[in-house]
């Protein structure tokens, strides 16, 4: 087989792996590939198209800090936008020419003898100083596991495939789930579909969207002086960092929270028993909070149903619930979320002592030192890695500040002669000492909810429980000293100079 030799390997062209290309790419590293298993860039943002899909982090956080977008329509963003400003951002990089597309990692192990990553991919092979994955931390869809579900008739897909071959129009459409997803498509649905019964399990506190559109006049202001925009970006930020004592510290705080979802509720609901069965029993932020002020009139309206007793079975026509009803449906949409605390790429990265990431996740729970190394894996980089996503603010802020952290550390390795390194023992404990301490008086521990940010141990090993800017002090630079060598590296001197294209020089064929 061909094997394709680089410095650096890329899993991922949404937001992580197109930032750690821009950015490598700048620090004079230009010997790497970024793989998609996608035909497209985009990652979340090509793969998520349902009806309704948008952000719900402000559109003025949600880009890269180096690419500011004056175009932003609004407030926040809908999903084909993103997508727009991505594949810009990529078309304007310079790196586009090493993005290998509709490429999907199969396997990549840890060769002690080459000092490299061996990468296998539905393309080829690839042998790799350093392996950075950004294949998204919500990018698997999780399939609930209900009796019947595969003897469904009908069309059904999740959220994240939609299928827009199907045609929704007068067709009786299920929805099942009530997370951030469905809370988007359902009201969209509604308008084409004959009727939408919402299967609930648990509902969420949901507050009101700030509407607001950018106007000429500040778009015009965002291009002609970046100065502007940055000062309302910091705003926002700003903002949105004050919320986080409510989160970590001080959950009682979220009683605010709780009122301005109650306002909503009462603004979009006038049935009191609909009112009730939308209202949770837990405190606001144990589960992601959601913005709408479209979801509540749409639960309101005559084609919506919303259920809230559980389903018992699915038959090649319908759902059955506990109850006994059945309902019949033409199309089945799945809208249960995704694997977040066992993520499908770590059944495929292999470590020096030959067992996979998933296996060492499944002993212990998803660790990392400082989100982003582990030990026993050398030169492996995980961006969007354990406690590192967000309940309050932009995940654009956390992926720029590990990349950072990335590019710092493939600095050292070049001018150490590439000998491999992971975090020690003591000091990936000792981190993850650290923020399950802080766990303890979070809303997301004593909030009284079973949320998808726990592991099946009920440790929170998915958010990052603190302020954004103290994540970014923590990887300000490469700790070195953090680190231990793995093996002596096969040569001490570095062959490719950095600046080196990935060619077909350095391609070699291999038994
Ligand atoms: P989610 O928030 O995990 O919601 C999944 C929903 O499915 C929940 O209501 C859950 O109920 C329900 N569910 C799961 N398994 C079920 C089962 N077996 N039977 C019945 N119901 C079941 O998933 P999501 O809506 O796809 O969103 C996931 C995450 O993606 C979000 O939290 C957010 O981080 C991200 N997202 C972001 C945006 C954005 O605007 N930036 C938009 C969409 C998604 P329980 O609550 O009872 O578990």
């Amino acid at each position: 087989m061909q094997r394709t030799d680089v410095d650096h390997l890329i899993i991922g062209a949404g937001f992580a792996g197109l930032c750690t290309a821009i950015k490598l790419q700048e620090a004079g590293e230009t010997d790497f590939l970024v793989i998609e298993k996608d035909d497209d860039v985009g990652g979340t943002w090509h793969a998520n198209t349902y009806p309704g899909a948008a952000c719900d982090v402000p559109s003025q956080l949600y880009s890269f800090s180096f690419a500011l977008n004056p175009e932003w329509s609004a407030a926040y963003s809908p999903q084909p936008e993103i997508l727009a400003y991505l594949r810009r951002v990529a078309a304007d990089s310079g790196t586009l020419d090493r993005f290998r597309l509709g490429t999907e990692v199969l396997d990549a192990r840890w060769d002690a003898g080459l000092g490299r990553w061996i990468v296998t991919s539905t393309a080829g092979e690839y042998a790799a100083r350093t392996l950075i994955a950004g294949a998204g931390g919500l990018s698997e869809p999780r399939l609930p596991e209900i009796e019947g579900i595969g003897s469904f008739a009908g069309p059904v897909f999740h959220t994240a495939r939609w299928d827009h071959d199907v045609e929704l129009a007068g067709r009786r459409v299920a929805v099942i789930g009530t997370g951030a997803s469905a809370i988007q498509a359902v009201p969209e649905l509604r308008k084409v579909a004959a009727r939408v019964d919402v299967y609930q399990r648990t509902p969420n506190w949901v507050i009101p969207r700030n509407e607001r559109r950018t106007s000429d006049l500040e778009k015009r202001l965002f291009r002609r002086v970046p100065a502007v925009q940055r000062a309302v970006r910091a705003g926002v930020y700003t903002a949105l960092e004050a919320r986080v004592p409510a989160f970590v510290r001080f959950p009682r705080l979220q009683a605010l929270t709780e009122a301005a979802a109650k306002a909503n509720i009462r603004r979009g609901i006038t049935d009191p028993a609909l009112r009730a069965a939308v209202t949770p029993d837990y405190r606001a932020g144990c589960k992601r909070i959601l913005i709408s002020n479209a979801w509540y009139p749409a639960l309101a309206a005559d084609n919506v149903e919303l259920v809230t007793t559980r389903i018992d079975r699915i038959t090649p026509g319908g759902i059955v619930d506990a109850d006994g009803t059945h309902r019949e449906v033409d199309v089945l949409v799945i809208a249960t979320g995704f694997h977040v605390t066992d993520p499908p790429i770590a059944e495929r990265i292999t470590g020096r002592d030959g067992r996979t990431l998933a296996e060492v996740w499944t002993e212990t729970g998803m660790r990392a030192y400082k989100g982003t190394t582990i030990h026993g894996f050398p030169n492996l980089f995980q961006l969007v890695g354990p406690n590192t996503a967000l309940g309050h603010s932009s995940m654009v802020f956390i992926i720029e500040s590990q990349v950072r952290y990335v590019v710092d550390a493939v600095d050292a390795l070049r001018r150490s002669g590439w000998a491999p390194v992971e975090p020690t023992p003591a000091a990936q404990e000792a981190w993850n000492e650290h923020v399950q301490e802080r766990m303890g008086s979070t809303v997301w521990t004593t909030g009284g909810c079973a949320s998808w940010y726990l592991d099946r141990f009920g440790n929170n090993t998915t958010l990052w429980p603190g302020h954004t800017f103290t994540f970014r002090r923590h990887l300000a630079r490469f700790d070195r000293g953090a680190y231990q060598v793995v093996d002596p590296a096969p040569a001490v001197q570095s062959d490719t100079p950095p600046g080196a294209q990935p060619g077909t020089e350095k391609e070699s064929v291999t038994a």
